[in-house]
């Protein structure tokens, strides 16, 4: 690609400065490179022109942007001053008719407008009192000796501001057309012929142009699956080529001894393992004996059971002579884990510590100390495990418990902990992620998942209960308690409306209060607002049984274990985003007893909660959920998501492009394995368009 795309705005002949700078400060878009990677957001069909009789048949919900044609006539001015409109009809031979009214530029519009004429109306129709209506259509005289005109046309998306000062989707379609004009033939091929021919990919020049300006639905698709494979293949070539460097620059430890296991196995194993559990554990144990570093993402809903595998792969690091540690996000939760840990390690004599914040200097400087000499197998601990002070004699593995609150930076500080050989890492998120996403998102790492319950488990009942419904939930709550069991009720906390949201929270914990009154009932309360040795006594009660319910806001989130728990409440649950919902449901069903969850919502629900709700009342699948949630809310939203750049892609969808995303995986692994450095002379274009992304400050497409 030359340098002609890195040309000012200005460049384009016609472009108005003041444009120039609201293109730039509305869509940061600042090259000619970059306005010709605007693509339309949809498009409008000129190839269709409806009869009116047609659009009468319609429902006026169904109507959209449509062409009708018609003889125009009954050209008349009503009102005055700011009141003052052109109104018209517009009348096909069955002698059907709808209105036509403008507010504005009225005198340029008696001028054109020619009665009499047959005119192509376009717009978005109204209806009013049985009759359709026009309000500011664009009209075109039909001009009887030539082809009606036939193409999509594109609609722009465009701010207030910009269409304040003129600059609309019509003035961005002249735009395009000048600028299409004078940039085609400096479209270079960006991928090599024999793929494009293979997979049936139309070349970029002609992508590009159909993309702005399909003469048709067909070549329009054509446009679009080229562009997605173009983005989607370059992207996996940039991940692919990390994850590569990585490989091969980064040698591991490798765990040859494995009599720790062997003994865990024979003595001390709680439960057998799942098939899914052995899988996995499997293809750890061949990452850690390959030579080869290994960073491996362990996927797992939640009660899966990710505890031990991760148990098991410390117990080959430890067998090894290495030491491992296991960080958390929270301090709760490192100290589930401890816990967890501990009933595992302690008979087999292994040494374990923890190491939060509030972990106190007397005990920290005794743990740096064991910690150094090699006396400490394992650590388990929050970010303060990633201070300076923390040194291992050997760490061996790091395992990180829910991934997506750690960042990239935070995962390479652990590996730096061992300056030779980097420990192994293996990340467990209990959030599913589609395949096609995680393929994208985490292509640098490989990826394990368990997919099966440990068995007996029983499948957690979803219901949805509106405000109406509570006595009868107080009831069932109580008789639940008289079983033994023990309750959540969960508050959704939101930042924007803090104030308001504990207000909830407090107005629902004294009403919990009043129905479940001391000395027979025990409520715990837990938010954010206490401080942290609080939350843990209260914690510990409820974890202890000392108190039936547990009032808390969505800080139980990240993963307290009581088995004993079977019924959690979700108040206000429209307000959560399914695969939060998802996860608070996942603390309970995880004892013997048949367990529930209970979505309280208001009586009036937008589409989308009413989707999720549905979707939680119908499944317990987080993977179905998590399509579900993707489909709902794009990718961009899902957490992680955002540091990785796929926010960024122009046209692919991960959410839809599933296929896409699994061929340009395919592609980009044969070609890297093929030919690494793009140097068969097949594949020049890939290289000059790696090549062009690197010089560039703009970005040709945004993915260097
Ligand atoms: P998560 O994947 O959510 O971290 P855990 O590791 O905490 O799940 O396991 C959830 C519960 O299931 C724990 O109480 C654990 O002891 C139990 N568990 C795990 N694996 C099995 C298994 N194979 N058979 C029976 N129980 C299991
Ligand atoms: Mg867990």
């Amino acid at each position: 690609m030359s340098q002609f795309f890195e040309q000012k705005l200005t460049a384009i002949p016609g472009l108005r400065p003041q444009w120039a700078d609201l293109l730039l400060a509305e869509l940061e878009i600042g090259t000619i490179g970059e306005l010709i990677q605007y693509y339309p957001f949809r498009y409008i069909d000129k190839t269709r022109i409806l009869k009116l009789q047609d659009l009468y048949a319609m429902h006026p919900d169904e109507v959209s942007e449509v062409q009708v044609r018609g003889r125009l006539n009954r050209i008349a001015e009503a009102g005055s001053e700011k009141a003052r409109r052109l109104t018209a009809l517009l009348t096909d031979e069955s002698g059907t008719a709808v209105e036509l009214t403008w507010f504005r530029s009225i005198d340029t519009l008696k001028r054109n407008l020619r009665p009499g004429m047959d005119y192509i109306a376009f717009g978005k129709p109204e209806s009013f009192n049985g009759r359709y209506s026009f309000v500011h259509p664009d009209m075109e005289v039909v001009n009887p000796s030539a082809k009606p005109p036939s193409y999509l046309m594109p609609v722009y998306n465009t701010s207030e501001k910009m269409k304040k000062r003129w600059l609309d989707s019509k003035a961005l379609v002249k735009l395009m057309q000048t600028l299409l004009k004078m940039a085609h033939q400096h479209i270079a091929e960006t991928l090599p012929e024999d793929l494009c021919t293979r997979l049936n990919l139309v070349p970029k020049r002609r992508a590009m142009i159909a993309i702005h300006f399909p003469a048709n639905e067909i070549l329009l698709e054509q446009a679009r699956a080229r562009l997605k494979f173009e983005e989607l293949f370059f992207l996996q070539l940039k991940i692919l080529r990390e994850k590569e460097g990585q490989h091969t620059a980064s040698a591991g430890f490798i765990f040859g001894k494995l009599s720790l296991l062997t003994d865990f196995y024979k003595h001390h194993l709680p439960f057998s393992l799942t098939g899914a559990q052995k899988r996995v554990i499997r293809e750890i144990h061949t990452d850690c004996s390959s030579g080869k570093q290994m960073n491996r993402l362990l996927q797992g809903d939640v009660g899966s059971g990710k505890t031990i595998v991760a148990f098991i792969s410390m117990l080959m690091a430890i067998d090894n002579g290495r030491q491992a540690c296991l960080m958390a996000p929270t301090e709760i939760l490192a100290g589930q884990h401890f816990n967890g840990l501990q009933k595992l390690a302690a008979p087999m004599g292994l040494s374990i510590a923890k190491l939060t914040g509030s972990t106190k200097k007397k005990d920290r400087d005794v743990l740096h100390k064991n910690l150094q000499s090699g006396d400490l197998n394992i650590l388990i601990g929050t970010h303060a495990l990633l201070e300076d002070k923390v040194q291992f004699q050997s760490l061996g593995l790091c395992v990180i418990d829910e991934q997506h609150r750690f960042g990239v930076e935070q995962r390479s500080k652990l590996w730096k902990k061992n300056p030779d050989i980097p420990p192994h890492v293996l990340v467990m998120t209990a959030t599913p992620i589609p395949r096609t996403l995680a393929m994208t998102l985490y292509g640098d790492l490989d990826l394990s998942v368990i997919d099966e319950l440990p068995p007996g488990r029983k499948s957690i009942r979803t219901v949805h209960r509106r405000d109406s419904d509570r006595l009868s939930l107080f009831g069932f709550m109580r008789g639940e308690i008289a079983k033994g069991r023990q309750v959540y009720v969960v508050y959704p906390l939101i930042e924007e409306s803090e104030a308001m949201d504990y207000k909830d929270l407090m107005d629902g914990y004294e009403s919990i209060v009043r129905e479940f009154p001391m000395p027979d009932y025990l409520v715990s309360i837990v938010h954010g607002r206490m401080k942290p040795a609080d939350k843990d006594i209260e914690m510990d009660r409820f974890v202890k049984g000392v108190t039936h319910i547990m009032v808390a806001t969505t800080v139980i989130e990240v993963g307290v274990d009581v088995p004993n728990a079977s019924v959690m409440v979700i108040e206000s649950a429209e307000k959560f985003g399914l695969s939060q919902l998802h996860q608070l449901r996942g603390r309970v069903g995880r004892g013997a007893e048949q367990s529930y969850c209970i979505l309280m919502t208001g009586d009036k629900l937008g589409n989308d909660s009413r989707t999720r709700i549905s979707t939680m009342c119908a499944t317990n699948d987080g993977f179905e959920i998590a399509d579900v949630d993707l489909k709902l809310r794009g990718p961009g939203d899902l957490s992680g998501t955002r540091q990785s750049g796929i926010t960024e892609l122009q046209i692919a969808d991960l959410s839809k492009d599933g296929a896409i995303v699994q061929a340009s995986h395919k592609e980009a692994l044969q070609i890297l394995a093929a030919d690494p450095y793009f140097e068969q002379p097949e594949n020049a274009p890939i290289r000059m368009h790696i090549d062009s992304l690197h010089n560039r400050q703009t970005n040709w497409s945004r993915i260097s």
